[in-house]
């Protein structure tokens, strides 16, 4: 008996078995839920063969959350598998670490910030309102952040990026309330993954958390993000919605 037990839930941004989303995928199909996962552009061959590595090889869609093509497809490519969906996982960001990380930020050209902007906050409203038609009151949606409430070394714009994702979750939460869909984040400590060594200066972030998270960090270790991820579509949080949730080893609750 599983706490995802019959649940349907579409992972999104999954690309190695580093991935925040593997590790999602894995404990939502380790609690009984049926998982699909998507991926874009030329990764999603990895993704195809990555997938196999999960308890169940799931399903795994093409989605570029910037493709209005792609979000119009959605539903009817979700439906190929399963009728309709209980919970969706927004585990997506890109910024440019040419010129938007790695201290950067003064000099970040507008496009580039602009693309940050569309697939790291922009895309949480466009992918809950794709997958909208599929889901019942009950279900919810939940996103990775990095806490955005402070300024930190290397993140530079994609900082920014993470408080316009924490603003669009609030938002979303206020205006799918009333249908019944939660929509909550998972504001996670340095993990490595892709996505975190490509952030020229990231390693500065994981020294900080060694020295001071007082549960101690395993930057490694994506299971407890991901469990909170799952936690979070479960039955076990059904008032709960434009909330974030540290899982950070209590870094974000110290000053110093
Ligand atoms: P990851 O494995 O690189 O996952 C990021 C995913 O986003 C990749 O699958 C990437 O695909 C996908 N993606 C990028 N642009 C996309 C687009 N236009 N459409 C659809 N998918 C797109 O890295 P991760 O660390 O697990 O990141 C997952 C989430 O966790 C992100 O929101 C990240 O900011 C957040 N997070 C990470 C950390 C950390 O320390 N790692 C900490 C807190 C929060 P490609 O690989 O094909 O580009």
């Amino acid at each position: 008996m599983g706490i995802l037990d019959g649940k349907r839930i579409l992972v999104a941004g999954v690309t190695m078995d580093s991935s925040i989303g593997f590790a999602t995928a894995k404990v939502a199909q380790e609690q009984g839920a049926t998982v699909l996962i998507s991926n874009f552009g030329r990764a999603l061959g990895i993704t195809k063969r990555i997938a196999r590595r999960l308890p169940e090889t799931p399903p795994v869609l093409e989605l570029d959350v910037t493709d209005p093509d792609h979000l119009a497809a959605l539903p009817d490519a979700v439906r190929e598998h399963v009728d309709g969906l209980d919970g969706v996982v927004h585990s997506i960001a890109y910024g440019n670490p040419e010129t938007l990380l790695g201290g950067k930020f003064l000099d970040g050209p507008w496009d580039d910030v602009a693309q940050a902007m569309h697939v790291s906050a922009y895309s949480l409203k466009s992918l809950a309102m794709a997958c909208k038609p599929l889901m019942a009151p009950g279900s919810g949606v939940v996103g990775l952040t990095f806490d955005a409430t402070t300024s930190w070394p290397a993140y530079d714009w994609m900082g920014v990026a993470k408080a316009g994702l924490e603003s669009t979750s609030r938002y979303l939460a206020r205006y799918l309330g009333p249908e019944g869909i939660r929509v909550n984040l998972v504001s996670a400590g340095p993990l490595k993954t892709i996505a975190a060594k490509a952030i020229p200066g990231f390693e500065e972030l994981d020294d900080m958390w060694s020295s001071r998270a007082p549960l101690g960090w395993d930057n490694s270790d994506q299971e407890p993000t991901a469990r909170a991820v799952c936690a979070l579509l479960s039955d076990f949080f059904p008032a709960t919605t434009g909330e974030i949730v540290h899982v950070d080893g209590g870094f974000h609750a110290t000053g110093a």
